[in-house]
């Protein structure tokens, strides 16, 4: 990527309201018509609604074009891809996780570098310098297969002297921590479980002998506690990032750590709850329109996240949009029947003040129905079952029966995540 054209995208967030909107409506607006021609998923879909591109002009005129998922994507990915695309000739982001189907978003050269480029930025707004080294610790198949460099080119890698370096998460915590003492990288980037393990394994074993000046998180939200674990740890509280791999860095806090700044030019987010778009302060799910990849357009995609929009602008004096918080997948919350998601957060900030409960895990079984399981510690009395009740009854608004069941252990599940609560209930029923 050429430099100037760098700068110009760095620049981009210091632009005005009104050039933020004009910016993200042309984009749209292009890529909507991009797609009507191009792309079979989106043709099929615009004459399978009655829709031509006359009823799409206005930004508001979105929401008139229904929703896509990860399923359209499975079912035929093929579909989504421009015509006359050479794989080939493209870069593949796939599917994190080792048992998934090698699922794959692709982009153009150019778009990937624009990709990475606006995820950088988030860097260097938090004051990260183009000589300032970066260790990412990412899932074994996102790893940029080609170097230890991730390619924004060739000026900017020679600033980096080639320090931007990856290590597989599914390495082991005390080879982690070895090529982290070795490089002592300026920046740390990881999803917050590997670094909350990496923490660990400082605490346990050998203290950090540097101090990074940015520690990048993402995956899921940093509780309050996680903040102070790896501020106790790397010196430094981690900053919250939101990406998901078909779109990349969508949101990322600022140094004011008040909010997740989104990256306009990469994404158009909404955030819906049911048929409307959720309002400031309300949490609904996320729904992206990926602005920079016409190779294979994903629009109005149902990432399977839950977030808010903030009411107020970031202190910081950021004009564009800026998210409250994003609260984890959909299927990890509760939906109730008036429509209000509780998210797992919500949840475990309840059942965590029970110090005499050692494990939970409430499973929504149906639209009115939740069954807790809790595992009892050796304080455990028969009146907590009953404050237990009460408590989950109060956060669910009275709207659900609960049921409580005490069990010596919880079922082990699949992934890395804490999963405090399980959505069985099917799509469709989810939305409110
Ligand atoms: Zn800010």
């Amino acid at each position: 990527m050429k430099r100037s054209r760098y700068k110009e995208i760095l620049k981009r967030p210091s632009w005005s309201p009104k050039q933020l909107a004009h910016y993200e409506q042309s984009r749209l607006r292009a890529l909507l018509e991009h797609a009507a021609k191009n792309v079979s998923f989106y043709e099929k879909r615009l004459r399978q609604h009655g829709l031509t591109l006359r009823d799409l002009r206005r930004l508001k005129d979105l929401s008139f074009l229904p929703l896509t998922s990860m399923a359209d994507l499975e079912s035929d990915s093929k579909a989504f891809l421009a015509r006359g695309v050479q794989r080939s000739e493209c870069v593949g982001r796939c599917r994190p996780g080792e048992s998934a189907q090698m699922l794959r978003v692709y982009l153009s050269p150019e778009e990937n570098e624009t990709r990475e480029a606006i995820g950088r930025r988030i860097e260097v707004f938090n004051g990260l310098k183009g000589r300032h080294s970066c260790l990412m610790i990412l899932p074994p198949n996102q790893i940029p297969p080609t170097s230890v460099s991730l390619g924004l080119g060739s000026w900017r890698e020679r600033l980096l002297g080639g320090r931007r370096c990856c290590v597989p998460a599914s390495e082991t915590p005390p080879e982690q921590l070895r090529v982290l003492q070795r490089l002592r990288p300026a920046c740390v980037a990881a999803p917050l479980w590997v670094l909350m393990r990496l923490a660990r394994e400082v605490r346990e074993d050998r203290p950090l002998r540097f101090r990074p000046r940015l520690l990048l998180s993402w995956g899921e939200p940093a509780r309050a506690s996680d903040r102070e674990v790896l501020r106790e740890t790397f010196g430094i509280a981690p900053t919250d990032v939101y990406r998901a791999w078909e779109f990349g860095t969508i949101a990322a806090e600022c140094p004011q750590h008040n909010g997740l700044h989104i990256n306009f030019d990469l994404v158009h987010v909404e955030i819906i709850r049911g048929e409307r778009a959720a309002g400031p302060g309300e949490t609904g799910e996320v729904v992206l329109t990926a602005l920079a990849n016409r190779t294979m357009p994903l629009i109005r995609y149902r990432v399977g996240d839950l977030a808010t929009w903030k009411r107020d602008p970031c202190t910081c004096g950021w004009q564009g949009p800026v998210l409250e918080g994003v609260h984890g997948r959909v299927e990890n919350a509760f939906v109730l029947p008036s429509g209000t998601f509780v998210t797992s957060r919500q949840f475990e900030d309840c059942l965590d003040q029970f110090t005499n409960v050692v494990a939970y895990r409430a499973i929504q079984t149906g639209r009115r129905k939740v069954e807790v399981l809790a595992v009892p510690g050796t304080l455990f009395q028969e009146r907590t079952t009953q404050l237990l009740r009460e408590k989950c009854l109060e956060l669910l608004n009275n709207e659900v029966g609960v049921e409580l069941r005490l069990v010596n252990e919880l079922p082990i599940l699949a992934g890395p995540r804490r999963q405090s609560i399980l959505c069985k209930l099917p799509g469709v029923a989810r939305s409110p």
